[in-house]
């Protein structure tokens, strides 16, 4: 990749950044695109920093940005304009920079159905689906299992009235799928056992000393179980899945989905039918992930 004056940046913003494989995974893409674009990664360490980036990208050559944890629903609030689908999931992951103004997309959703299409062959359509957690990308993961028309959708939160927040907002766009709201718990035990598809949407599991977010024992064979987390070696829900007979499935592909859904946009329409290279990204994200986990001579970053 060569940066010269005609280079237009993109960036991944979040706090931490140093963990984020977006910047490897969207470079790659700019180049076999042939796009004279760079991603950087931006660390935005509180509030007065979200506000002073969002005011610059207002201005500079900004293409877009991605927004990752801890700010993906305070960026709803800061776009001057938001697609229904990140109105819906109360979360913007993907800003488009469009004559001074921000629009905002969520691209989890539909990256989580790209990805649950991909590597395990599964449509929610008509199935009983578990979301764990209610923050930003279980909103998201919440809207696009309406959108796909699941049968009935249960947000298990350790704090649920965050999860009864996060239907409420939703409430009207049901249609015929079920949704309810339940504690982590004991309670949970039946929604778990009865799932076709568990989504884990809580950071749990990014650090490899990281339990189980779930009893092991509430998994069955026959369900798929996708980890948002992407981790090396295994997150102990996907191994625990495994040792069930359940299907297991990295959040990887979900992270690969997103980025690529998030480039479509911001190629538009002079996009033409070009779509991001899905399987160069997702290439690059597997091998800088396998670097971060290197055994010798890395500092994780
Ligand atoms: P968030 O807005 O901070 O929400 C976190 C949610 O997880 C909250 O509901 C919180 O519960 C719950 N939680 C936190 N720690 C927990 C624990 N130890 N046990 C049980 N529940 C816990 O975060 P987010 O933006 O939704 O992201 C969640 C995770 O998904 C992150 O790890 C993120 O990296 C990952 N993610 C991956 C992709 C991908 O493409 N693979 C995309 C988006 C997000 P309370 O409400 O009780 O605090």
């Amino acid at each position: 990749m060569i940066i010269n004056g005609r280079t237009r940046p993109t960036a991944v913003i979040g706090w931490p950044i140093a963990q984020s494989l977006s910047p490897v995974m969207h470079n790659a893409a700019y180049e076999a695109l042939g796009l004279n674009w760079a991603c950087v990664p931006l660390g935005v360490p509180d509030q007065r920093a979200l506000l002073a980036f969002t005011e610059a990208a207002r201005s500079l050559s900004f293409v877009g940005f991605n927004v990752t944890m801890p700010y993906k629903q305070a960026m709803l609030e800061l776009c001057d304009e938001a697609a229904s689908l990140a109105q819906l999931a109360g979360a913007v992951n993907t800003v488009h920079c469009v004559d001074g103004r921000l629009i905002g997309y969520n691209t989890d959703g539909r990256g989580l159905l790209e990805s649950l299409e991909n590597d395990a062959g599964f449509d929610p359509a008509g199935r009983s689906v578990v979301i764990l957690g209610a923050g930003g990308a279980a909103g998201a993961a919440l809207t696009a299992f309406i959108l796909a028309r699941a049968s009935d959708i249960t947000v298990i939160n350790r704090t649920v009235e965050r999860a009864e927040e996060m239907l409420a907002r939703v409430r009207n766009n049901l249609r015929n799928t079920t949704a309810a709201a339940i504690p982590l718990g004991p309670s949970a035990a039946e929604a778990v056992r009865g799932a076709d598809l568990i989504v884990n949407a809580t950071p749990a599991g990014m650090s490899t000393s990281d339990p189980c977010p779930l009893p092991a024992e509430w998994l069955r064979q026959g369900q798929v179980v996708l980890d948002m987390v992407y981790q090396r070696p295994e997150t102990a829900l996907l191994r625990a899945a495994s040792l069930a007979g359940a299907r297991p499935v990295s959040g990887l592909g979900m992270l690969v989905a997103q980025g690529a859904l998030a480039i479509d946009i911001w190629m538009g329409e002079g996009g033409g039918e070009t779509r991001a290279p899905r399987d160069v990204m997702r290439a690059a994200a597997a091998a800088a992930l396998e670097e971060q986990h290197a055994p010798a001579g890395g500092d994780g970053s």
